[in-house]
């Protein structure tokens, strides 16, 4: 993180008590520009004084006259562009319901600690955040891209395939990867799928954005078999795909051109957007499983008709979102709707794979539950095709050393 001198930190809690306790606790980390309040009036009153709004405020939830939600709606509709930390007695649901709340109005939520905060957990916390990285990420984000310009990207191929490794819990050998779609704006530079995905399904541009992906790994599987390394690839389909029965012919010609076998080749299918058409889309998924395309279900525990999906779609594999696997350890409900997917998948003799893997204790959790291959930032950041080998190497020598003095786990 900069200069912590320079971080604005406001402490906002009603027990004198407890804001003194984290004042000094970050004095001792180096923040020197901290203030404290005891309701949340006095801090808004302040706010609207300054133009030097907080960078980062410590939020006690439950506090009489304005309580920590109300004081995030008015944060919201003073723009806040700071982050939140949210400091509370309540239990665990309670805090991460007001994050996703706070969140869900985009306002920046470091993380929520339980009463009695110690060094530790403070630290360890703080260690995550950056504000500079989120006011340049807020930066981005608010450009907004029209669907031409993407036409033009698509057409102009501007569109490129990271790859994100997945291995097998077991032994840890790389079974697959993972297309996720990168565009290269030549003005803006690297523009993430969440930014342009929805643009290409409400302009019909999707069937040429995931050909395009699907060319680009078809091409890519080639590079690689031929090198000896045998990946399976993987590509994420849109619902929006599911609607023209001749989807399955298209992928299968493709693949047959590639000379790639459809078993060689996943589909990821997002849940939640599985609804909408069920009858079209559960002819195409029965057809190209048919053709022996191999079919697995994204996100699953994040969507509402779950259950009704896996009974109706002939799904090899379940990949539990990655918010019932990052720090499920920690977490019983995560960890409940983690272990209650795996049994599921296991019942219906489905893989089981487990995405969000980020550090350590989440290997952990996924090598003692008997799932069966793990994706995440602790294995590896998707990256461009180039950089394979190299992160091979080093996987393969963090595998021996059993990752200890793992830089990832540092
Ligand atoms: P997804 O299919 O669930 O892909 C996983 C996302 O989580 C990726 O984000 C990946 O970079 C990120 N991720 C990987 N490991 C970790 C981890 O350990 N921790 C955390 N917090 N995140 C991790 P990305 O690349 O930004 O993609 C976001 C979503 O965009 C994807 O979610 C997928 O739904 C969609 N998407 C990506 N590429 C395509 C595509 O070619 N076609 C379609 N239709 N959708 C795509
Ligand atoms: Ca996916
Ligand atoms: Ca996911």
């Amino acid at each position: 993180m900069e200069n912590r001198h320079n971080v604005r930190v406001l402490l906002l809690d009603d027990d004198p008590f407890m804001n003194k306790l984290h004042f000094s606790m970050l004095m001792q980390m180096g923040f020197t520009s901290l203030s404290s309040t005891n309701s949340g009036q006095q801090a808004l009153a302040s706010m609207d004084r300054t133009t030097d709004m907080p960078h980062l405020i410590f939020l006690d939830l439950k506090m009489p006259h304005m309580d920590g939600i109300e004081f995030i709606r008015k944060l919201v509709e003073r723009d806040f562009k700071g982050a939140l930390i949210l400091v509370s007695g309540e239990d665990e649901r309670v805090l991460k319901t007001v994050t996703k709340l706070a969140k869900s109005q985009d306002i920046d939520v470091v993380g929520h600690l339980q009463k009695p905060i110690t060094p530790k957990t403070l630290e360890a916390l703080l260690c995550t955040w950056s504000p500079v990285e989120r006011k340049e990420r807020r930066k981005a984000d608010r450009r907004k891209y029209v669907a031409d310009e993407l036409r033009s990207g698509i057409n102009c191929g501007e569109l490129i395939n990271y790859y994100q490794p997945k291995v097998a819990v077991a032994t840890g050998e790389v079974v697959g990867v993972e297309a996720l779609v990168r565009w290269l704006h030549p003005d803006d530079g690297m523009i993430y799928p969440d930014q342009f995905i929805g643009i290409a399904e409400e302009h019909g541009l999707i069937d040429d954005l995931t050909f395009a992906v699907l060319k680009q790994a078809l091409f890519q599987a080639c590079v690689w078999r031929d090198e000896g390394l045998g990946l399976k690839v993987a590509i994420n389909v849109s619902m929006d795909n599911l609607v023209a029965l001749d989807f399955p012919d298209i992928v299968a010609e493709l693949a047959a051109k590639a000379g790639i076998a459809p078993k060689d080749i996943l589909l990821e299918v997002t849940e939640s957007k599985l609804m909408r058409n069920p009858g079209v889309a559960m002819d195409i998924l029965a057809r190209l499983r048919l053709k022996r395309f191999v079919l697995s279900i994204d996100d699953f525990g994040l969507g509402h008709s779950s259950m009704a999906q896996l009974r109706d779609i002939p799904f090899d594999q379940l990949k539990v979102d990655k918010s019932f696997v990052h720090n499920a350890h920690a977490d019983p409900t995560a960890l409940a709707i983690y272990r209650a997917s795996q049994t599921m998948a296991t019942e219906l003799g489905m893989e089981f794979v487990a995405e969000g893997v980020e550090d350590l204790e989440d290997w952990n959790l996924v090598r003692h539950t008997n799932c069966d291959i793990a994706q995440g930032y602790f294995i590896a950041r998707p990256m461009p095709a180039a950089d394979y080998p190299a992160w091979l190497q080093n996987w393969q020598q963090r595998l021996n050393h059993n990752f200890e003095n793992d830089p990832e786990t540092q």
